[in-house]
C-alpha cells in the first residue's frame, strides 16, 4: 500500500498522477492512511515559506510511525527538494527519511525506489535534468477530467516567485506527444481535459516543430468527442489576440480565460518583474470581451507587494471592478527566500495588509454576488463533478468554470447536464437539471 500526500498546484498533482501510474503498474493499492502504507510520500510544494514548514512539521511527524513499521519507505519529492538547503536539512536533521528526489527525477522514480528498497541506504536525487520523457504511466484520481501537462518550467522569473529556481526552464513536450494523449483520454471517456503548464502561452518555444500554444489547442479542439478543454495558467505578456480569437471559434474549448494580473498598478507590476502594464491587461481583456461576449474571467492577486502603498492598492480595486472576475485567487504577499523581492524594503505592516485584503475580498464577494445574480434563469451546460458532502447536492462546473449545485441522482456524475439556474448564492449557483 502507498500513502501518496500532494502539496501545492496542479502541476504537482499532475506529478503525484505519474507517480501513482508507477506503483499502480508495480500492483501496490492507495490509502490515505499513513499507519497502514508501505510507502508514505510527501509531494512537497516550495511556492510559499508557511507551506514549508508544514510541511518539515508533517514529515516530522512520521518519526514515529517509522519506530512502529521500521519497513516502511519515507520518500519526499517535489519543488522543495530541489532546493539544496532544504535536501541538505533533510539529509541532517531527518535520518528516517529513506528517498528524496526532485521535480526532474520522477521518471527515475521506479529506478530510485528499487535501489532503495533492495540496498537499503538512503537515496538523494535532486540534480537537475530538463529532458522530457514520454510514456510516463498516468493514474488520474478522477475517471472523467484529468491534467495533461503540456510544458514544464518557467523562463519569466516574476520577483517574487521560486518557480523557476525549483522548476528549471521552460521545455514543451511536442506537439504529437499532448496530441496522442488528449486523444487517448478523450477515447477512454474523459470528458474535461486541462492543459497544464506555468506559462502555457509560451508553449512551442524551443521545439523543432513551428507551432503555437493557440495552434496546439485547434488541434486538439479538433478531435472529435464530446469534452471541454481547459488550460492553465495563461502569462498576460503573452496572451495574444490569435489566442483568444482560438478560444472564441473553437467547438471544445472552455470560455473560460485564467488570467493573472497580480497587480493593478503599473508600478507594482514593474517591481513584479511581470512585464505588462495596468492598460496592456485592460486591453486584452477588452479583446476578451469583445470576441467572447459570454466570457467568464479569473484572475490571481498578490496583495501587500513590497513598495505597494494605499493607493496603488486602489488601482487593484479599480481594476476588478472594471473588468467584474467571476472569481479570485487572492493572497496576502509572503516573502519568499531566494527570490529578489525577498530582498526588497517593506515598510506597511501585517495588520494594514491584512485590511486590504479584507477590502478586496468583499469588493469581489460583491461582484461575484452581481454575475451570479444576472444568470438566474439562464440554461447552462454543465459536467457533473461530484456530491457535496457537505449538503448531498450535486456539484457541477459550467463552461466558464462557476459552481452550480443540483438536486439529482449521483448516476450524473461524469456526465454533461443542461441545467436551468434557479438561484444565486454569491459565487455559487443553484440549478434544476432539465
Ligand atoms: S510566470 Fe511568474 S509567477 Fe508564474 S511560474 Fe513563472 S515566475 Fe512564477
Amino acid at each position: 500500500m502507498a500513502c501518496i500526500h500532494t502539496y501545492g498546484c496542479q502541476q504537482n498533482v499532475a506529478d503525484s498522477e505519474k507517480i501513482k501510474g508507477y506503483l499502480h503498474l508495480a500492483g501496490f493499492d492507495f490509502t490515505d492512511n499513513a499507519e497502514d502504507a508501505d510507502l508514505i510520500l510527501f509531494n512537497t510544494c516550495a511556492i510559499r515559506e508557511h507551506a514549508e514548514d508544514r510541511v518539515f512539521g508533517n514529515v516530522g511527524a512520521l518519526k514515529n510511525i517509522k519506530r512502529r513499521h521500521p519497513s516502511v519507505t519515507i520518500a519526499l519529492c517535489g519543488c522543495m527538494m530541489e532546493q539544496k538547503v532544504v535536501a541538505d536539512r533533510i539529509y541532517k536533521s531527518y535520518p528516517f527519511v529513506n528517498l528524496v528526489f526532485g521535480t526532474h527525477a520522477i521518471s527515475r522514480f521506479p529506478e530510485l525506489f528499487y535501489n532503495q528498497l533492495v540496498n537499503g541506504r538512503r537515496i538523494f536525487d535532486t540534480c537537475d535534468d530538463n529532458a522530457i520523457y514520454e510514456d510516463v504511466p498516468t493514474l488520474r484520481d478522477k475517471q472523467f477530467k484529468g491534467w495533461l501537462p503540456v510544458m514544464y518550467g518557467c523562463d519569466n522569473f516574476c520577483s517574487y516567485c521560486i518557480v523557476p529556481y525549483v522548476r528549471g526552464r521552460e521545455r514543451s513536450r511536442s506537439s504529437e506527444a499532448v496530441i496522442a494523449e488528449a486523444r487517448a483520454m478523450i477515447e477512454a471517456g474523459y470528458k474535461e481535459i486541462t492543459l497544464l503548464g506555468q506559462n502555457v502561452n509560451s508553449y512551442g518555444k524551443g521545439l523543432d516543430e513551428d507551432i503555437t500554444f493557440s495552434e496546439l489547442l485547434r488541434r486538439i479542439d479538433a478531435i472529435e468527442g464530446d469534452y471541454i478543454l481547459r488550460f492553465m495558467t495563461s502569462h498576460p505578456k503573452d496572451c495574444t489576440h490569435e489566442l483568444i480569437d482560438t478560444i472564441a471559434e473553437s467547438k471544445h474549448i472552455s470560455k473560460h480565460l485564467h488570467l493573472p494580473f497580480q497587480s493593478g498598478s503599473s508600478k507594482i507590476l514593474k517591481a513584479m518583474n511581470r512585464r505588462y502594464t495596468r492598460e496592456k491587461y485592460l486591453s486584452i481583456i477588452d479583446y476578451a470581451k469583445s470576441k467572447i461576449p459570454d466570457v467568464s474571467l479569473t484572475s490571481d492577486i498578490i496583495v501587500g507587494f513590497p513598495g505597494e502603498t494605499y493607493e496603488d492598492f486602489c488601482e487593484t480595486l479599480s481594476l476588478i471592478k472594471e473588468v467584474e472576475f467571476i472569481s479570485l485567487f487572492t493572497f496576502i504577499y509572503s516573502r519568499r527566500p531566494g527570490t529578489p523581492a525577498a530582498e526588497l524594503p517593506d515598510v506597511v505592516t501585517e495588520e494594514e495588509k491584512g485590511k486590504w485584503f479584507t477590502e478586496l475580498l468583499k469588493t469581489q464577494e460583491e461582484i461575484a454576488a452581481g454575475r451570479c445574480k444576472s444568470m438566474v434563469g439562464s440554461t447552462e451546460r454543465v459536467l457533473v463533478e461530484e456530491i457535496n458532502e457537505k449538503n448531498g447536492l450535486l456539484s457541477c462546473r459550467t463552461s466558464g468554470n462557476i459552481i452550480v449545485e443540483v438536486q439529482a441522482d449521483d448516476s450524473l456524475i461524469g456526465t454533461f447536464q443542461n441545467v436551468r439556474i434557479t438561484e444565486a448564492r454569491n459565487w455559487i449557483l443553484r440549478g434544476e437539471v432539465i
